[in-house]
Formats: structure tokens, sequence, C-alpha cells
């Protein structure tokens, strides 16, 4: 506990320190980075500040100065769209995730499953998952929302508010949820250890993250690309990066395979559309609720699907399990 707690020291003020030169990369803390592109948060304007993007030409990845890890109510407003309950669009969604959680829980040997949630907000997930099968015996959810909390616990599973760094237990999981969040925190790596500890020995990990190397991401590097998320998303990988990443924190890649994530089209459309006067977009009203937004998605969603089969989409879905 102490050596990741002095990790956790390390990284930490590495992420913050400003240094317009050569920021250190909140993985090793490498000096050899270099400027990749500045950007603004076009989705729901919490500042009209600009932040950079770094890339670590040594862990090939990307990550935000400043790091405000430690603003977070200010950085998620409350009307942030995780936090505003769904309408249209989750049905497809759903049947998306079903599909890869029937196939990963398949692969997992026992009669009673445990199964962990980083991230789980109000548990929705953990919902999906005791759907998809019976052997599920006990969910966890680890957030830090306490609104959450108590909608979490409502539905029947534990709950635990803090950081999943600081997530004691006994217990150890058959299958861990981590889908959007590796992006989110200040040391991954910290992290995917942290995950590494709580699995079973035949247990896997599901972990949904950004592609810095999509077609999206590089049309619109320099126009504050939505898969930047500016400034929640703190760290990006591609397909390389994350799969060195996981292997140094002890676990193997079972499998891998790209997705859609049409969002980030029509988002950086609509940011785009903005800058030409042609759309209004504000704190008040963010992209995420402008009603092309939906129309657009869709548009680009198949214009994905057709691109699925040889592209290096937008988001990545790895499964890992202990090597
Ligand atoms: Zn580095």
């Amino acid at each position: 506990m102490n050596g990741k707690a002095k990790i956790d020291r390390d990284r930490s003020a590495a992420s913050v320190t400003k240094d317009s030169s050569s920021p250190a990369c909140p993985i090793k803390g490498c000096t050899d980075t270099t400027w990749y592109a500045d950007a603004h948060d076009i989705e729901y304007y919490t500042s009209d500040r600009t932040y950079s993007f770094y890339k670590c030409q040594k862990c090939n990845i990307l990550f935000i100065v400043p790091m405000l890890w430690d603003r977070l109510g200010e950085i998620y407003p409350k009307n942030y769209h995780t936090y505003v309950p769904a309408k249209k669009g989750v049905a497809p969604r759903q049947r998306s995730l079903d599909r890869r959680l029937l196939k990963v829980l398949a692969t997992i040997p026992g009669d009673q499953l445990s199964v962990l949630d980083i991230g789980g907000g109000n548990g929705w997930t953990l919902d999906q998952v005791k759907s998809c099968s019976p052997r599920v015996s006990f969910t966890q959810c680890v957030d830090l929302d306490e609104g959450a909390q108590a909608q979490a616990v409502a539905r029947g599973h534990a709950y635990h508010l803090g950081r999943i760094e600081q997530f004691e237990t006994d217990r150890r999981f058959d299958l861990v949820l981590a889908l959007g969040l590796i992006e989110h925190v200040r040391d991954p790596a910290l992290v995917l250890r942290s995950i590494e500890q709580l699995l079973t020995d035949h247990g896997r990990v599901l972990i949904m993250t950004p592609n810095f190397d999509a077609l999206d991401a590089r049309l619109f590097r320099h126009r504050s690309w939505v898969g930047y998320h500016t400034p929640r998303h703190f760290v990006l990988f591609n397909r390389e990066s994350f799969t060195d990443l996981a292997q140094q924190s002890g676990l193997g890649i079972v499998s891998f395979s790209y997705t859609r994530a049409p969002s980030y089209w029509s988002l950086s459309v609509l940011g785009l559309m903005r800058r030409l006067g042609l759309v209004e977009i504000s704190a008040q009203r963010p992209a995420w609720y402008h009603p092309l937004h939906p129309i657009l998605r869709s548009s680009f969603s198949a214009f994905e699907l057709a691109r699925t089969p040889f592209a290096r989409l937008s988001h990545m879905v790895f499964t890992l399990g202990r090597r």
C-alpha cells in the first residue's frame, strides 16, 4: 500500500506540473514529450480556457495539460450526459453491450461470479450483467458520485464511494468492467495494477477507451476532436500503447476490437459548425442536447459501420486476463 501511495503521489506531482517546454508524462514521468494539439471544451463550455495535449514519444500516449484531477466538480457539469437519464439511443447501445458481456461471461468458469464495475454510476451496466447470466451472484460498483450510490444500492449492488486505487476488499472478481474509464484517470498504470490485484486467476477485464489514431481524431486533431472530451479525458491511447501498458501492469490481451463512436464525429462536426456561426451551443445548451446531434450521429454511425471491417475506429475494446 505504501508503494502504491508513493507512486500515486509521484504521478500526481508529475501530471499537474505545467511546464510549457516539456511537461512530464503521467505514465512514467518521461520528459521526452512534445506538444500535439490545443483544444477547448466544445461540448459543455465549462470554461473558455485553452488546454494542450502533449504526446509522450516513449509511451506513445497523449495527455492533457493542465490535468484538473482535483477539480472534477468544475469539469463535470450538472447536465453532463451520463448524469441525465438517457432517452433515445439506449437500445442499440444496450444490445451491443449485451453481446460483449455474453461473449466474455461465456469464457469465465464458475457457478457463482462476482462482477466489479469501475465508474459504474447508478449500476445500470451491472443490471445488464445480471440479466445476461444467472451465474452472476455478486455485483460491486466503485464510483465517486453520492447521488448514484443510493440508486446503485437500491438496485442491489454493493457500492464503494471513492477511487478504485483506494478500494480495499478481500474479495476477488471474475469480471471487471472499466468502460470509458481509463482515459478519465490521472494514473492509468496504477488503476490497471489495482485491477490486476482484484482479479481471480481466470478472471477477465473488459476495457473500452478512445483511439487517438482514428480517422476522426486525425481530421479534428486541431479542432478540439471530441474524443479528447476536453478537459475530462486525461490520457489517450492507441492500440499499441494500451497493449504495452496493460502488459506492463501484469495483464495480457485476450481479445481486441475497434468499435464505432459516431458521437465523436457528430459532436466534432457540431463544434466546427458553431465556429462557423451555424449553430448555437453553450454551457446552457451543450452540444450533446442539440437537435442535430442524433441526426448527425445516425449518419456517421452508418459511415463507420461501412468502415468497420478494415478501419481503425474511434473506440477500442480490450478483453484482458492475468498473464
Ligand atoms: Zn511516457
